[in-house]
Protein backbone atom coordinates (compact mmCIF):
# COMPACT_ATOMS: atom_id res chain seq x y z
CA UNK A 1 0.00 0.00 0.00
CA UNK A 2 1.50 3.30 -1.17
CA UNK A 3 1.72 5.72 1.93
CA UNK A 4 1.77 8.52 0.40
CA UNK A 5 -1.46 10.68 -0.36
CA UNK A 6 -1.66 11.35 -3.94
CA UNK A 7 -2.60 14.67 -5.21
CA UNK A 8 -6.06 14.31 -5.83
CA UNK A 9 -6.39 12.87 -2.25
CA UNK A 10 -4.70 15.65 -0.40
CA UNK A 11 -6.62 18.12 -2.67
CA UNK A 12 -10.08 16.34 -1.31
CA UNK A 13 -9.37 15.64 2.22
CA UNK A 14 -8.17 19.78 2.42
CA UNK A 15 -11.74 21.02 0.75
CA UNK A 16 -13.67 18.65 2.96
CA UNK A 17 -11.38 19.97 6.01
CA UNK A 18 -12.33 23.57 5.25
CA UNK A 19 -16.45 22.37 4.67
CA UNK A 20 -16.21 21.36 7.83
CA UNK A 21 -14.32 23.64 9.80
CA UNK A 22 -15.96 26.13 7.92
CA UNK A 23 -19.60 25.13 7.63
CA UNK A 24 -20.37 22.69 10.65
CA UNK A 25 -19.02 23.61 13.52
CA UNK A 26 -20.60 27.17 13.68
CA UNK A 27 -23.55 25.90 13.50
CA UNK A 28 -23.44 22.96 15.51
CA UNK A 29 -21.73 24.94 17.81
CA UNK A 30 -25.06 26.50 18.41
CA UNK A 31 -26.92 23.77 18.74
CA UNK A 32 -29.01 21.64 21.85
CA UNK A 33 -26.17 19.25 22.96
CA UNK A 34 -28.04 16.39 22.43
CA UNK A 35 -29.65 17.09 19.10
CA UNK A 36 -27.95 15.70 16.30
CA UNK A 37 -29.78 16.99 13.22
CA UNK A 38 -29.63 20.62 12.44
CA UNK A 39 -32.77 22.79 11.88
CA UNK A 40 -34.43 21.76 8.10
CA UNK A 41 -32.99 24.59 6.13
CA UNK A 42 -29.27 24.42 7.64
CA UNK A 43 -29.03 20.87 6.81
CA UNK A 44 -30.41 21.26 3.23
CA UNK A 45 -28.14 23.82 2.41
CA UNK A 46 -25.06 21.73 3.87
CA UNK A 47 -26.45 18.76 1.50
CA UNK A 48 -26.81 21.04 -1.20
CA UNK A 49 -23.37 22.05 -0.59
CA UNK A 50 -21.97 18.31 -0.30
CA UNK A 51 -23.78 17.73 -3.84
CA UNK A 52 -21.30 20.83 -5.32
CA UNK A 53 -18.56 19.48 -3.64
CA UNK A 54 -19.06 15.58 -5.99
CA UNK A 55 -19.33 14.17 -2.49
CA UNK A 56 -23.03 13.20 -2.11
CA UNK A 57 -23.67 9.55 -1.42
CA UNK A 58 -20.43 8.00 -1.22
CA UNK A 59 -21.42 4.07 -1.25
CA UNK A 60 -23.89 4.95 -3.72
CA UNK A 61 -22.13 3.19 -7.07
CA UNK A 62 -21.56 5.58 -10.50
CA UNK A 63 -23.99 3.48 -12.55
CA UNK A 64 -26.56 5.26 -10.03
CA UNK A 65 -25.26 8.70 -9.49
CA UNK A 66 -22.85 8.53 -7.08
CA UNK A 67 -19.25 9.59 -7.67
CA UNK A 68 -16.77 7.55 -8.73
CA UNK A 69 -14.33 7.31 -5.47
CA UNK A 70 -12.13 4.91 -4.31
CA UNK A 71 -12.24 3.22 -0.96
CA UNK A 72 -9.17 4.56 0.06
CA UNK A 73 -10.21 8.23 -0.40
CA UNK A 74 -13.50 7.59 0.68
CA UNK A 75 -12.21 6.52 3.79
CA UNK A 76 -10.12 9.41 3.88
CA UNK A 77 -13.33 11.76 3.21
CA UNK A 78 -15.09 10.09 6.50
CA UNK A 79 -12.63 10.78 8.78
CA UNK A 80 -12.56 13.92 7.93
CA UNK A 81 -15.78 14.62 7.54
CA UNK A 82 -16.34 13.12 10.97
CA UNK A 83 -14.46 16.06 12.53
CA UNK A 84 -17.71 17.67 14.65
CA UNK A 85 -20.17 17.21 17.14
CA UNK A 86 -22.44 14.69 15.24
CA UNK A 87 -19.16 13.55 13.69
CA UNK A 88 -20.22 9.77 14.72
CA UNK A 89 -22.98 9.61 11.97
CA UNK A 90 -21.41 8.94 8.86
CA UNK A 91 -24.84 9.62 6.67
CA UNK A 92 -24.20 13.27 7.70
CA UNK A 93 -25.28 15.50 4.65
CA UNK A 94 -25.69 12.50 2.59
CA UNK A 95 -22.15 11.81 2.65
CA UNK A 96 -23.23 7.69 3.02
CA UNK A 97 -26.11 6.66 2.51
CA UNK A 98 -27.19 4.66 5.30
CA UNK A 99 -28.43 1.48 6.40
CA UNK A 100 -29.87 -1.13 4.37
CA UNK A 101 -29.16 1.07 0.95
CA UNK A 102 -26.51 -0.85 -0.08
CA UNK A 103 -28.35 -4.34 -0.61
CA UNK A 104 -30.63 -2.24 -2.77
CA UNK A 105 -28.23 -2.09 -5.70
CA UNK A 106 -28.72 -5.81 -6.07
CA UNK A 107 -32.34 -5.76 -6.11
CA UNK A 108 -34.54 -6.26 -9.55
CA UNK A 109 -35.54 -3.94 -11.78
CA UNK A 110 -38.91 -3.44 -10.08
CA UNK A 111 -37.60 -3.30 -6.88
CA UNK A 112 -35.18 -1.00 -7.85
CA UNK A 113 -38.19 1.36 -9.44
CA UNK A 114 -40.13 0.57 -6.34
CA UNK A 115 -37.47 1.30 -3.58
CA UNK A 116 -33.94 1.93 -4.83
CA UNK A 117 -34.53 5.62 -7.06
CA UNK A 118 -37.16 6.80 -5.15
CA UNK A 119 -34.49 6.64 -1.70
CA UNK A 120 -31.57 7.90 -4.06
CA UNK A 121 -34.00 10.99 -4.22
CA UNK A 122 -34.45 11.39 -0.90
CA UNK A 123 -38.51 10.46 -0.95
CA UNK A 124 -38.38 7.59 0.84
CA UNK A 125 -36.52 5.87 3.82
CA UNK A 126 -35.57 2.41 4.49
CA UNK A 127 -34.16 0.44 8.29
CA UNK A 128 -32.06 -2.74 7.62
CA UNK A 129 -34.21 -5.40 10.42
CA UNK A 130 -31.58 -8.33 10.95
CA UNK A 131 -31.49 -8.69 15.05
CA UNK A 132 -34.13 -9.77 17.48
CA UNK A 133 -34.82 -10.18 20.93
CA UNK A 134 -33.26 -13.54 21.08
CA UNK A 135 -29.90 -11.98 19.75
CA UNK A 136 -28.01 -10.31 17.33
CA UNK A 137 -24.28 -11.35 17.45
CA UNK A 138 -25.02 -14.83 15.77
CA UNK A 139 -28.23 -13.87 14.00
CA UNK A 140 -28.06 -17.03 11.66
CA UNK A 141 -28.77 -19.13 14.82
CA UNK A 142 -31.12 -16.35 16.52
CA UNK A 143 -33.34 -15.36 14.05
CA UNK A 144 -36.65 -16.63 15.18
CA UNK A 145 -38.79 -14.46 12.61
CA UNK A 146 -40.58 -16.88 10.22
CA UNK A 147 -41.93 -16.67 6.97
CA UNK A 148 -44.46 -19.30 5.49
CA UNK A 149 -45.63 -19.36 1.99
CA UNK A 150 -49.18 -19.07 1.10
CA UNK A 151 -50.24 -18.89 -2.54
CA UNK A 152 -48.31 -16.09 -4.15
CA UNK A 153 -47.61 -14.29 -0.97
CA UNK A 154 -45.50 -15.29 2.76
CA UNK A 155 -47.06 -14.80 5.95
CA UNK A 156 -44.55 -13.16 8.62
CA UNK A 157 -44.61 -13.48 11.84
CA UNK A 158 -42.28 -12.63 14.96
CA UNK A 159 -39.93 -9.55 15.99
CA UNK A 160 -37.50 -7.11 15.91
CA UNK A 161 -35.04 -5.39 18.36
CA UNK A 162 -32.29 -2.34 17.95
CA UNK A 163 -34.05 -1.60 14.26
CA UNK A 164 -32.16 2.26 14.20
CA UNK A 165 -35.14 4.56 12.02
CA UNK A 166 -37.59 2.05 11.89
CA UNK A 167 -40.70 4.40 13.18
CA UNK A 168 -39.95 6.92 10.30
CA UNK A 169 -38.59 4.63 7.36
CA UNK A 170 -40.91 3.68 4.46
CA UNK A 171 -39.94 0.19 4.23
CA UNK A 172 -36.93 -1.67 4.96
CA UNK A 173 -35.31 -4.51 4.42
CA UNK A 174 -36.31 -8.13 7.03
CA UNK A 175 -34.55 -11.17 7.34
CA UNK A 176 -37.00 -14.24 8.01
CA UNK A 177 -36.44 -17.71 8.67
CA UNK A 178 -37.96 -19.43 6.00
CA UNK A 179 -36.56 -23.36 6.17
CA UNK A 180 -36.06 -23.98 10.16
CA UNK A 181 -33.56 -27.02 9.51
CA UNK A 182 -30.95 -25.23 7.33
CA UNK A 183 -29.41 -22.34 9.76
CA UNK A 184 -28.15 -19.91 7.48
CA UNK A 185 -29.43 -20.90 4.43
CA UNK A 186 -32.73 -21.12 5.34
CA UNK A 187 -32.76 -16.71 6.28
CA UNK A 188 -34.86 -14.58 3.20
CA UNK A 189 -34.24 -11.25 3.16
CA UNK A 190 -38.12 -9.43 2.48
CA UNK A 191 -38.46 -5.70 1.53
CA UNK A 192 -41.51 -4.76 3.69
CA UNK A 193 -43.65 -1.45 3.98
CA UNK A 194 -44.00 0.27 6.87
CA UNK A 195 -47.85 0.72 6.50
CA UNK A 196 -48.68 -2.42 5.64
CA UNK A 197 -51.16 -4.75 8.25
CA UNK A 198 -49.57 -6.66 10.19
CA UNK A 199 -46.42 -4.08 10.72
CA UNK A 200 -46.68 -2.23 14.16
CA UNK A 201 -43.37 -0.24 16.12
CA UNK A 202 -43.77 -1.69 19.17
CA UNK A 203 -41.95 0.90 21.11
CA UNK A 204 -39.17 3.39 20.79
CA UNK A 205 -35.79 1.57 22.92
CA UNK A 206 -33.78 4.73 24.55
CA UNK A 207 -30.22 3.98 25.02
CA UNK A 208 -27.11 6.06 25.61
CA UNK A 209 -27.65 8.18 22.79
CA UNK A 210 -29.75 10.91 23.33
CA UNK A 211 -31.18 12.06 20.41
CA UNK A 212 -31.13 9.02 18.20
CA UNK A 213 -32.95 5.79 19.37
CA UNK A 214 -33.93 1.97 18.13
CA UNK A 215 -37.34 0.42 17.52
CA UNK A 216 -38.60 -2.79 18.45
CA UNK A 217 -40.96 -4.37 15.47
CA UNK A 218 -43.90 -6.72 16.18
CA UNK A 219 -45.10 -8.86 12.61
CA UNK A 220 -48.33 -10.33 13.12
CA UNK A 221 -49.65 -12.01 10.12
CA UNK A 222 -47.70 -9.57 8.00
CA UNK A 223 -47.91 -10.56 4.24
CA UNK A 224 -45.20 -9.93 1.60
CA UNK A 225 -45.80 -10.99 -2.07
CA UNK A 226 -43.42 -12.95 -3.69
CA UNK A 227 -42.03 -9.69 -5.58
CA UNK A 228 -40.76 -8.40 -2.61
CA UNK A 229 -37.87 -11.05 -2.02
CA UNK A 230 -34.41 -9.68 -2.39
CA UNK A 231 -32.40 -12.22 -4.34
CA UNK A 232 -33.09 -15.47 -3.67
CA UNK A 233 -35.22 -17.70 -1.23
CA UNK A 234 -32.80 -18.92 1.88
CA UNK A 235 -30.00 -17.10 0.45
CA UNK A 236 -30.34 -13.68 2.42
CA UNK A 237 -28.10 -14.31 4.96
CA UNK A 238 -25.61 -13.68 3.01
CA UNK A 239 -27.09 -10.46 1.81
CA UNK A 240 -26.62 -9.24 5.65
CA UNK A 241 -23.29 -10.44 5.85
CA UNK A 242 -21.82 -8.33 3.36
CA UNK A 243 -23.15 -5.30 4.40
CA UNK A 244 -22.02 -5.88 8.04
CA UNK A 245 -18.47 -6.38 6.52
CA UNK A 246 -18.49 -3.01 4.01
CA UNK A 247 -20.19 -1.06 6.51
CA UNK A 248 -17.58 -1.62 9.22
CA UNK A 249 -14.97 0.59 7.29
CA UNK A 250 -16.74 4.04 7.55
CA UNK A 251 -17.86 2.55 10.90
CA UNK A 252 -14.16 2.54 12.33
CA UNK A 253 -13.18 6.06 10.00
CA UNK A 254 -15.74 7.89 11.97
CA UNK A 255 -14.36 7.27 15.14
CA UNK A 256 -10.94 8.15 14.36
CA UNK A 257 -12.20 11.81 13.08
CA UNK A 258 -13.78 12.58 16.22
CA UNK A 259 -10.77 11.10 18.17
CA UNK A 260 -8.97 13.43 16.40
CA UNK A 261 -10.71 16.25 16.77
CA UNK A 262 -11.04 15.17 20.47
CA UNK A 263 -7.35 15.24 20.66
CA UNK A 264 -7.01 18.58 18.67
CA UNK A 265 -9.00 20.58 21.51
CA UNK A 266 -6.56 18.75 24.16
CA UNK A 267 -3.40 19.49 22.92
CA UNK A 268 -4.84 23.24 22.53
CA UNK A 269 -6.34 23.29 26.13
CA UNK A 270 -3.41 21.65 27.77
CA UNK A 271 -1.34 24.78 26.46
CA UNK A 272 -3.21 26.97 28.16
CA UNK A 273 -4.78 25.89 31.18
CA UNK A 274 -2.41 27.26 34.50
CA UNK A 275 -2.51 24.49 37.41
CA UNK A 276 0.27 25.31 40.08
CA UNK A 277 2.00 27.75 38.41
CA UNK A 278 2.79 25.64 35.20
CA UNK A 279 0.68 24.62 32.04
CA UNK A 280 -0.80 21.58 31.99
CA UNK A 281 0.60 20.82 28.82
CA UNK A 282 4.50 21.01 30.83
CA UNK A 283 3.49 17.97 33.44
CA UNK A 284 4.09 14.48 32.35
CA UNK A 285 1.10 12.70 33.55
CA UNK A 286 -0.78 14.78 30.75
CA UNK A 287 1.77 14.34 27.92
CA UNK A 288 1.78 10.80 28.26
CA UNK A 289 -1.85 11.43 27.74
CA UNK A 290 -1.65 12.95 24.70
CA UNK A 291 1.15 10.55 23.35
CA UNK A 292 -1.31 7.70 24.17
CA UNK A 293 -4.28 9.57 21.72
CA UNK A 294 -1.56 9.99 18.86
CA UNK A 295 -0.70 5.75 19.09
CA UNK A 296 -4.53 4.95 19.30
CA UNK A 297 -5.18 7.42 16.11
CA UNK A 298 -2.21 6.53 14.25
CA UNK A 299 -3.03 3.02 14.90
CA UNK A 300 -6.47 3.21 13.68
CA UNK A 301 -5.92 4.86 10.99
CA UNK A 302 -3.57 2.54 9.43
CA UNK A 303 -5.45 -0.27 9.65
CA UNK A 304 -8.59 1.19 8.47
CA UNK A 305 -7.10 2.30 5.22
CA UNK A 306 -5.34 -1.21 4.93
CA UNK A 307 -8.85 -2.58 5.22
CA UNK A 308 -10.16 0.12 2.90
CA UNK A 309 -7.33 -0.45 0.47
CA UNK A 310 -8.02 -4.19 0.35
CA UNK A 311 -11.66 -3.62 -0.55
CA UNK A 312 -10.57 -1.08 -3.11
CA UNK A 313 -8.47 -4.00 -4.82
CA UNK A 314 -11.27 -6.35 -5.09
CA UNK A 315 -9.28 -8.51 -2.28
CA UNK A 316 -10.89 -10.03 0.84
CA UNK A 317 -11.13 -7.67 3.74
CA UNK A 318 -13.32 -9.41 6.22
CA UNK A 319 -10.72 -9.48 8.83
CA UNK A 320 -9.11 -6.05 8.16
CA UNK A 321 -12.65 -4.49 8.11
CA UNK A 322 -13.00 -6.23 11.81
CA UNK A 323 -9.66 -5.25 12.99
CA UNK A 324 -10.24 -1.73 11.68
CA UNK A 325 -13.69 -1.84 13.43
CA UNK A 326 -12.41 -3.47 16.92
CA UNK A 327 -9.26 -1.46 17.09
CA UNK A 328 -11.34 2.12 16.00
CA UNK A 329 -13.74 1.81 18.23
CA UNK A 330 -11.58 0.85 21.46
CA UNK A 331 -9.12 3.30 20.82
CA UNK A 332 -11.98 5.74 19.98
CA UNK A 333 -13.18 5.76 23.60
CA UNK A 334 -10.10 5.72 25.18
CA UNK A 335 -8.91 8.87 23.08
CA UNK A 336 -11.90 10.85 24.32
CA UNK A 337 -11.88 9.70 27.90
CA UNK A 338 -8.57 10.99 28.10
CA UNK A 339 -9.26 14.31 26.24
CA UNK A 340 -12.40 14.65 28.75
CA UNK A 341 -10.31 13.81 31.97
CA UNK A 342 -7.46 16.26 30.46
CA UNK A 343 -10.20 18.74 30.22
CA UNK A 344 -11.16 18.43 34.09
CA UNK A 345 -15.34 19.70 35.15
CA UNK A 346 -15.14 21.07 31.60
CA UNK A 347 -14.25 17.62 30.06
CA UNK A 348 -18.01 16.39 31.13
CA UNK A 349 -20.07 19.54 30.77
CA UNK A 350 -22.44 19.49 27.82
CA UNK A 351 -20.68 23.43 26.70
CA UNK A 352 -18.17 20.10 25.10
CA UNK A 353 -19.22 17.49 22.95
CA UNK A 354 -16.50 15.15 25.00
CA UNK A 355 -19.60 13.61 27.06
CA UNK A 356 -21.58 13.35 24.06
CA UNK A 357 -18.47 11.63 22.15
CA UNK A 358 -17.87 9.57 25.04
CA UNK A 359 -21.67 7.85 25.19
CA UNK A 360 -21.47 7.61 21.47
CA UNK A 361 -18.41 5.84 21.34
CA UNK A 362 -19.20 3.24 23.75
CA UNK A 363 -22.25 1.96 21.66
CA UNK A 364 -19.72 1.57 19.03
CA UNK A 365 -17.69 -1.06 21.07
CA UNK A 366 -21.33 -3.08 20.28
CA UNK A 367 -23.12 -1.58 17.59
CA UNK A 368 -22.11 -3.68 13.76
CA UNK A 369 -21.63 -6.54 15.54
CA UNK A 370 -19.86 -6.34 19.32
CA UNK A 371 -15.94 -6.27 19.40
CA UNK A 372 -15.87 -9.58 20.94
CA UNK A 373 -17.31 -10.87 17.47
CA UNK A 374 -14.61 -9.48 15.94
CA UNK A 375 -12.31 -10.75 17.55
CA UNK A 376 -14.03 -14.30 17.33
CA UNK A 377 -14.00 -13.64 13.51
CA UNK A 378 -10.79 -12.76 13.45
CA UNK A 379 -9.36 -15.93 15.42
CA UNK A 380 -11.24 -18.38 13.41
CA UNK A 381 -9.67 -16.42 10.72
CA UNK A 382 -5.86 -17.01 12.26
CA UNK A 383 -6.78 -20.63 12.82
CA UNK A 384 -8.06 -21.42 9.87
CA UNK A 385 -10.98 -22.71 11.26
CA UNK A 386 -14.66 -21.59 9.40
CA UNK A 387 -17.34 -19.95 11.37
CA UNK A 388 -19.55 -21.94 13.24
C1 LIG B 1 -28.28 1.79 19.28
C2 LIG B 1 -28.31 0.51 18.51
C3 LIG B 1 -28.74 0.50 17.19
C4 LIG B 1 -28.82 -0.70 16.46
N1 LIG B 1 -29.32 -0.69 15.17
C5 LIG B 1 -29.55 -1.87 14.55
C6 LIG B 1 -30.21 -1.90 13.27
O1 LIG B 1 -30.56 -0.87 12.68
N2 LIG B 1 -30.46 -3.11 12.70
C7 LIG B 1 -30.10 -4.29 13.29
O2 LIG B 1 -30.38 -5.34 12.72
N3 LIG B 1 -29.46 -4.30 14.50
C8 LIG B 1 -29.18 -3.12 15.14
N4 LIG B 1 -28.55 -3.11 16.37
C9 LIG B 1 -28.26 -4.39 17.01
C10 LIG B 1 -26.80 -4.69 17.19
O3 LIG B 1 -26.21 -5.05 15.99
C11 LIG B 1 -26.78 -5.79 18.26
O4 LIG B 1 -27.07 -5.19 19.51
C12 LIG B 1 -25.47 -6.48 18.34
O5 LIG B 1 -25.26 -7.23 17.18
C13 LIG B 1 -25.43 -7.42 19.55
O6 LIG B 1 -26.55 -8.23 19.64
P1 LIG B 1 -27.31 -8.40 21.07
O7 LIG B 1 -27.56 -7.04 21.59
O8 LIG B 1 -28.46 -9.29 20.89
O9 LIG B 1 -26.24 -9.09 22.00
P2 LIG B 1 -25.94 -10.66 22.10
O10 LIG B 1 -25.88 -11.27 20.75
O11 LIG B 1 -26.85 -11.26 23.08
O12 LIG B 1 -24.48 -10.62 22.73
C14 LIG B 1 -24.27 -10.08 24.05
C15 LIG B 1 -22.79 -9.89 24.30
O13 LIG B 1 -22.17 -11.18 24.31
C16 LIG B 1 -20.83 -11.06 23.86
N5 LIG B 1 -20.60 -12.06 22.79
C17 LIG B 1 -21.41 -12.38 21.76
N6 LIG B 1 -20.85 -13.34 20.99
C18 LIG B 1 -19.64 -13.63 21.54
C19 LIG B 1 -18.59 -14.52 21.23
N7 LIG B 1 -18.62 -15.32 20.12
N8 LIG B 1 -17.49 -14.55 22.02
C20 LIG B 1 -17.43 -13.75 23.12
N9 LIG B 1 -18.40 -12.88 23.47
C21 LIG B 1 -19.49 -12.81 22.70
C22 LIG B 1 -20.63 -9.63 23.37
O14 LIG B 1 -19.97 -8.91 24.39
C23 LIG B 1 -22.06 -9.11 23.21
O15 LIG B 1 -22.11 -7.70 23.40
C24 LIG B 1 -28.42 -1.91 17.08
C25 LIG B 1 -27.95 -1.91 18.41
C26 LIG B 1 -27.90 -0.73 19.11
C27 LIG B 1 -27.41 -0.77 20.53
Amino acid sequence: MDLQLTEEQTMVVDMVRRFVRREIVPLEDKLDPDTDELPEEDHGRLVAMVKDMGLYGLDIPPDYGGPDIDMVTRTLIAIEMSQHRAGLYAPCYGVFGGAGLAQLFEANDDQKQRYLYPTLRGEKKVFFGLSEPSGGSDPARAIQTRAVRDGQDWVINGQKLWISGADKADYGLLFARTDSDKGRSGITCFIVETDWPGFHVRRIVHTLRSARYATELQFTDLRVPDANILGEVNKGFAIANDRLSRQRIPYAAVCIGVAIKAHELAVEYAKIRHTFGAPLASRQAIQWMLVDNEIDIETSRWLTLVAADKARRGDPFRKEAGLAKLVATEAGGRVVDRCMQIHGGLGVAKDMPFERWFREMRIRRIGEGPNEVQRHIIARDILGMSLR
